[in-house]
């Protein structure tokens, strides 16, 4: 994580963002995760989706299920949708978010 924030400082983005874990004061801890951009629409805020398998001992298999979360999209970070990102859990920004968006996987930097 120190390396990742040097290198994002020597790059000269404009981030006015005060909630970048980069160049604002967010702090992240908890859970990470990695999933598919569904929706880039709204102002600094994007929703993430991935699938997950749910066991049923019963009929020894296995299903498929969704998981769909609001995540922070600072200033200094573009998607789009469709693309692979990774999030990281930090405090709750707003009623629906706790999670920011820390990598664009689709993006080769
Ligand atoms: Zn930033």
């Amino acid at each position: 994580m120190k390396t990742d924030k040097k290198q994002a400082k020597e790059v000269s983005v404009s981030c006015n963002d005060p909630n970048c874990p980069f160049h604002g004061s967010l702090k992240l801890r908890g859970r990470t995760f990695s999933g598919t951009v569904t929706s880039a629409k709204m102002h600094r805020t994007i929703v993430v989706e991935w699938f997950r398998l749910f066991p049923l001992p019963k009929y020894e298999r296995s299903e498929k299920r969704k998981t769909k979360i609001k995540a922070h999209l600072p200033d200094c970070i573009k998607v789009k949708e469709g693309d692979k990102i990774t999030i990281k859990e930090c405090r709750k920004l707003s009623k629906t978010k706790a999670f920011c968006v820390i990598k664009n996987e689709s993006t080769q930097s």
